[in-house]
């Protein structure tokens, strides 16, 4: 290891705390130290290139090193770098991004408000909802509806909303009035029935909990398109008719998280789009800029936009950075770029059909159980026993293995207890599809 890598950990580990890490597992070796990136892939400090099999985290959908992105960038810092929009002012970037993101969105959507992340955008769209029902003259719909193993971001709202046992057992009581129901994952919780019976029961237990909890009292259902953090969770086909068929039966808000499947993971701008969804907020982030800079915001539809506006008096929300000027300018660059190159379509036509071709050829393997990809996003469902689908009795071991074979193999991964999860940028090639899913096959050879 060359000294400055050495040098770089050192300062790390002394003074730097990270998200989601386990500090003593760092161990000697310390963090791999990424320097530089273009296209696909990622350098390290020991000049190693790996393929970025995450899009950094579900979010450089555009790809890396993207000139025009750093030239608007300099140009908007230049120009105006910050302003804000509180106090009736506003700013060309946020309004031009904000004319764009409408215009990609579905029909009943014309409106957004925007925030600096994906905890941020959800934390806005539970005000929102709750809100929405007071100045209906309804407050005591206040409860909201998430699912198990959910993730919806780590801010106290996120948190809460998320349904990850781990989160919730730390940092003391989380928001309260939201509940979970099942998660549409047939692989991890449903393989004694059928995927299609499956998707029905999942529907029907939401449908008991509105029950349950009495449809006056529900404010909203939120979950994503495809569960991203939870495992790649791509429902069975008979999920979201059903859930769609239980919402229509009661005067609940839906709130589609598109954080990770917004702009073009799926194949469509939205994964809603995917699923004939229609949200009445979308709460949005990551791909929104490629990653990068930090922005988010919340899709709202004209039902609960005309409520807040015409019920008048203020929605006392908003962060300094909401619709900051040079994230905006940015962000609206991307989706120009996505656009004229065709990328959503060609996930869609092209790079999902391929990789899920591919990739499902991995279901050969032994430790392998599941193999599942819908547009560019991917799991493997690594087991004990291919026969019986038995799982490794000490979850994560494994899973953690085949991701660090996959480093040495050139491929960042990321492992879910034992689902090993793939979700690269966009812009990914076939032939880079196929190193993808080359090394994946290594580090799942040199595990079994
Ligand atoms: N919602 C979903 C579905 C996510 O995957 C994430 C992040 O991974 C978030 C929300 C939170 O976004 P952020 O990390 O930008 O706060």
């Amino acid at each position: 290891m060359s000294s400055t890598t050495r040098e770089w950990q050192a300062l790390d580990r002394a003074h730097y705390l990270h998200p989601f890490t386990d500090h003593q597992a760092l161990g000697e070796e310390g963090s791999r130290v990424i320097t530089r990136a273009e296209g696909v892939y990622i350098h390290d400090s020991e000049g190693r290139r790996l393929l970025d099999g995450m899009a950094g985290l579900w979010c450089v959908n555009l790809g890396y090193g993207r000139r025009e992105l750093a030239e608007v960038a300099a140009e908007q810092l230049r120009e105006l770098p910050y302003y804000n929009s509180f106090f009736k002012t506003t700013h060309p970037p946020a309004v031009r991004l904000a004319e764009k993101l409408c215009a990609l969105a579905p029909d009943h959507v014309n409106r957004v408000f925007f925030t600096g992340s994906g905890s941020e955008a959800n934390d806005t769209a539970l005000r929102m909802v709750r809100h929405y029902w007071a100045l209906k003259g309804k407050p005591r719909k206040q409860v909201v509806i998430a699912r198990d193993n959910a993730y919806h971001g780590s801010t106290v709202a996120g948190m809460s909303l998320g349904g990850m046992a781990p989160m919730q057992g730390q940092g003391g009581p989380g928001v309260p009035g939201i509940v979970h129901v099942p998660q549409p994952y047939w692989f991890g919780e449903g393989r004694e029935r059928t995927p299609a019976a499956f998707g029905r029961e999942c529907a029907a237990a939401l449908e008991a909990k509105i029950l349950e909890l009495g449809e006056e009292n529900v404010a909203a259902f939120i979950a994503e398109p495809v569960q991203g953090a939870g495992g790649a969770i791509i429902p069975p086909d008979s999920y979201w008719p059903e859930v769609r068929a239980v919402l229509a039966r009661y005067d609940i808000l839906l709130v589609v998280d598109e954080v990770i499947c917004g702009f073009g993971r799926l194949g469509e701008w939205f994964g809603s789009q995917h699923y004939g969804l229609q949200p009445d907020l979308m709460p949005i982030a990551k791909g929104l800029s490629s990653g990068y800079l930090p922005i988010g915001g919340v899709l709202v539809s004209d039902r609960v936009a005309e409520t807040l506006i015409e019920a008048g008096g203020e929605f006392f929300h908003g962060f300094t950075y909401s619709g900051h000027p040079v994230c905006a300018a940015v962000a609206l660059k991307n989706l120009e770029l996505l656009e004229a190159e065709g990328v959503v379509e060609r996930v869609r036509d092209d790079l999902g059909p391929y990789l899920a071709e591919r990739w499902t050829r991995l279901a050969t393997h032994p430790l392998v159980g599941e193999a599942r990809s819908l547009g560019l996003i991917g799991a493997l469902e690594l087991v004990a026993d291919k026969a019986s689908g038995r799982r490794f009795d000490k979850a994560l071991a494994v899973g953690n293995l085949c991701r660090d074979l996959s480093l040495e193999a050139g491929l960042v991964m990321r492992s879910v207890g034992d689902t090993l999860i793939i979700s690269p940028p966009l812009v990914i090639t076939r032939d880079q599809i196929d190193e993808l899913v080359t090394r994946a096959r290594r580090a799942l050879d040199e595990a079994a």
